[in-house]
């Protein structure tokens, strides 16, 4: 970092709020007022609206040890965004609370406002408002996103039908990997703090974790396709967790394939060398951010344009529970907290 420190005292709190949103230009036309007055206006002209909200706290959600503030500005945005595709919905507006202690200077909350504007330009969202106060420990984050979405077209969790195709869509278990390499160099880095990280090789995974995207492109893929999943999420606790809720919110239950899974080289390569099991990993890692859902078998061959998009099983009738099928051939049921058999 750079040798100058602004203490964010030394504006007060209205010259930052003026500082960090003053040059903000509104994209959306939905965004009829923005910040600067007690609340923002929307109108999304006869569509339905769609909420979504997250906090962040640091030391439980995010580690200022090896999270850049631009990423993680970034990524907050991100993940919340990621919720409104997962409705089948698109983003228009976020608000942005932040809690912040004296420990952070102004050129600091710069750096994760960059993060913040990056995402809002990428995915052509408006930050509308938020509030600013401050923490007495840690930095603490709180957004709000806001979408639109043609009237009934929104897609939920419990809706999947017997027989449904379950796919899914990216790469799953990197972002776990890639947190497992940061925390082994955090815990090196403890214990002697002259050595330097050995990250070499890993940026895919690293990447995965610290600057996620969410899948705008499968929406508006599934649009042009005039595919409309019976049921969606987004991966954010790992895919045994996500296809458990949708079983479970949907009443029925489901047969996953271990070998259609989809998983990166990378990870692979990166999840050997801590010697654990890259499906264990894709099932039970989170943060991935990819979308899940559940298709008519008939929409299928709709699919074959999107190499981004694997089948990976279907919904069953609730009495056969949710199990997978593994390479081997074997069938265990898939618990939560993930799969551990292979281990
Ligand atoms: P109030 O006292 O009504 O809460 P504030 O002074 O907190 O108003 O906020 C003034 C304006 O600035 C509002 O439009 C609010 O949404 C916006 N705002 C406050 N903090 C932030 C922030 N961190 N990021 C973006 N907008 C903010
Ligand atoms: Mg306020």
């Amino acid at each position: 970092m750079s040798g100058s420190r602004t203490e964010i005292s030394s504006l007060g709190e209205f010259g930052l709020i003026d500082h960090l949103t003053q040059n903000i230009e509104l994209q959306n036309a939905s965004s009829v007022l923005g910040v600067g007055d007690d609340a923002a206006v929307i109108d999304h002209f006869g569509k339905q609206t769609v909420i979504s909200t997250d906090l962040l706290i640091e030391g439980v959600h995010f580690d200022l040890m090896y999270t850049p503030l631009k990423h993680l500005g970034y990524k907050s945005v991100v993940v919340n965004l990621s919720d409104i595709y997962a409705m089948n919905a698109t983003p228009t507006q976020i608000t942005l609370s932040i809690g912040i202690s004296n420990r952070f200077s102004l050129e600091a909350l710069d750096e994760f406002y960059e993060g913040v504007y990056a995402a809002c330009e990428k995915y052509g969202v408006d930050l509308v408002g938020g509030d600013t106060t401050s923490s007495q420990k840690g930095f603490i984050i709180s957004i709000t996103a806001i979408g639109e979405v043609a009237p009934d077209k929104f897609v939920k969790r419990s809706t999947a039908q017997k027989g449904d195709l379950i796919c899914v869509s990216g790469y799953l278990g990197s972002a776990y990997v890639g947190l497992l390499f940061l925390e082994r160099e955090k815990k090196i880095f403890m214990e002697s703090p002259g050595v330097q990280p050995d990250l070499e090789g890993e940026s895919y995974v690293i990447g995965r974790l610290l600057k996620p995207e969410a899948r705008k492109d499968i929406v508006e893929f599934l649009a042009q396709s005039e595919i409309t999943p019976t049921a969606m999420m987004d991966v954010s606790d790992g895919l045994s967790s996500e296809v458990l809720h949708i079983c479970k919110q949907s009443g029925l239950g489901c047969v996953l394939y271990e070998e259609k899974i989809p998983v990166a080289e990378q990870m692979r390569q990166a999840a050997y060398k801590f010697e654990i099991d890259p499906t264990a990993c894709a099932l039970s890692g989170g943060e991935d951010y990819e979308l899940v859902f559940t298709i008519p078998q008939d929409q299928h061959e709709k699919l074959v344009l999107n190499e981004e998009i694997s089948v990976i099983g279907y919904m069953t009738e609730s009495e056969q529970g949710a199990n997978i099928i593994t390479k081997g051939g074997s069938k265990y049921p898939i618990t939560a907290q993930g799969w551990n058999h292979l281990k």
